[in-house]
C-alpha cells in the first residue's frame, strides 16, 4: 500500500488559514510510538484557533484505503455475534442520547433529518420510528446489509452523494468529524443543506481527556477539542445552542444563524496537548483498571 505524501513548506491551519502553530505530539504508524517533531509527516496545532491538524492532509483516496481494512464486514472472522450485539447495543445507547438530546432544540414541523456517517443506521432508524423522514450517508458499502434490515433509506458514499438539492432540518455526525477531509468545507455544506434556522449536531469524542488513549495519528484529517469546533461552528455561521457530556463524549448542537466572532482558547489545547502523555499514564489508566476491576467483581 503507498500511503507517501508530499510536504507543504508551511502548514497552514485547515479551519482558520493561520500559519502559526506549534508541533505537538502524535502516533507515527511507522515507528510505534508516540512523538513529536517538526519535519517529515508531522501534526501541529494552531496557534489562533487551537484545532490540530497533520502537516499534509491524507487525501480522499488514501484515507479510503485505511477505512477498507477497518471496514464493518459481517464475515471477518475474529468478530463474534457476541461482539455484533455489543456494536448494536452500543449504537442504540448513544442514538437515543442523540435523539432525548437534540429534540427539545427543534423548531421546525416538516422534521427532515441527516445522518452523516451514519454506521449501523441505528440513529436514522430510530429518527425514522418517531416520525421523521430521516436518511444516512456512510462511505461503507458493507453497512448497506444492516440498513436494510433496519428499512431505512442510506445512501452510500461521501457526503457530496447526497443529493445537492436536500434540504434538512438537523444534520448530524457522531464520532466521526475527525475523518472528514477539509473539515471547513464539510461545515459549509452542512449550513448550505440545512434550512434557515436548522440544527447540527455533533457528537465529539473528547479525545484528550485523561481518560483516552487516542493521539492524533494517521486516520484523522484534523483533531478537533470541543472548544475548537465550537470555534469552527460559530466561524461557519453558527449559533451553539448547547453541549452535554455523555460518556466521554461531547455533544454540540447549534443553529445555522449569522456569523460570529469566535472564541478560541489555543493555548488551553496546547497544554492539553503536552500533557496528554502523563495524564493518561498516571490517571487514566489507573482510573480504567479499577473500574475494570469493579465490573469483574459485580459480574463474579
Ligand atoms: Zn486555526
Amino acid at each position: 500500500m503507498n500511503l507517501s505524501i508530499t510536504h507543504a513548506c508551511v502548514p497552514v491551519c485547515p479551519v482558520c488559514g493561520s500559519k502559526m502553530s506549534w508541533t505537538i505530539p502524535f502516533f507515527d504508524r511507522e515507528v510505534d510510538a508516540v512523538v513529536r517533531r517538526g519535519n517529515g509527516y508531522h501534526w501541529r496545532l494552531c496557534r489562533a484557533c487551537g484545532n490540530g491538524f497533520p502537516s499534509t492532509e491524507p487525501t480522499l483516496a488514501e484515507l479510503q484505503i485505511y477505512w477498507n481494512r477497518n471496514r464493518i464486514d459481517e464475515a471477518e472472522s475474529p468478530v463474534t455475534q457476541e461482539v455484533w450485539r455489543q456494536r448494536v447495543a452500543a449504537s442504540r445507547v448513544w442514538a437515543q442520547h442523540s435523539y432525548d438530546f437534540v429534540v427539545p432544540f427543534v423548531r421546525s414541523d416538516s422534521k427532515r433529518f441527516l445522518d452523516v456517517a451514519c454506521g449501523l443506521g441505528e440513529t436514522v432508524s430510530l429518527f425514522q420510528k418517531h416520525g421523521w423522514q430521516a436518511d444516512g450517508v456512510d462511505a461503507d458499502p458493507n453497512a448497506k446489509v444492516f440498513h436494510e434490515r433496519l428499512g431505512i433509506r442510506t445512501t452510500i458514499g461521501q457526503m457530496e452523494s447526497v443529493d445537492a438539492l436536500s434540504r434538512f432540518d438537523l444534520i448530524s455526525i457522531a464520532h466521526a468529524i475527525y475523518f472528514i477531509t477539509e473539515p471547513r468545507r464539510f461545515v459549509q455544506r452542512v449550513r448550505d443543506m440545512l434550512d434557515d434556522g436548522g440544527l447540527f449536531l455533533v457528537v465529539l469524542s473528547d479525545l484528550l481527556s485523561s481518560l483516552n488513549a487516542s493521539y492524533p495519528g494517521y486516520v484523522h484529517t484534523w483533531y478537533p477539542t470541543p472548544s475548537s469546533l465550537i470555534y469552527l461552528l460559530e466561524q461557519e455561521g453558527f449559533e451553539i445552542l448547547g453541549s452535554q457530556q455523555f460518556r466521554g463524549s461531547r455533544m454540540v448542537v447549534a443553529r445555522k444563524g449569522s456569523r460570529t466572532t469566535p472564541r478560541a482558547h489555543p493555548y488551553r489545547a496546547y497544554w492539553a496537548h503536552l500533557s496528554h502523555g502523563w495524564r493518561y499514564r498516571f490517571i487514566g489508566k489507573p482510573l480504567r483498571a479499577v473500574a475494570s476491576l469493579r465490573k469483574r467483581i459485580m459480574r463474579a
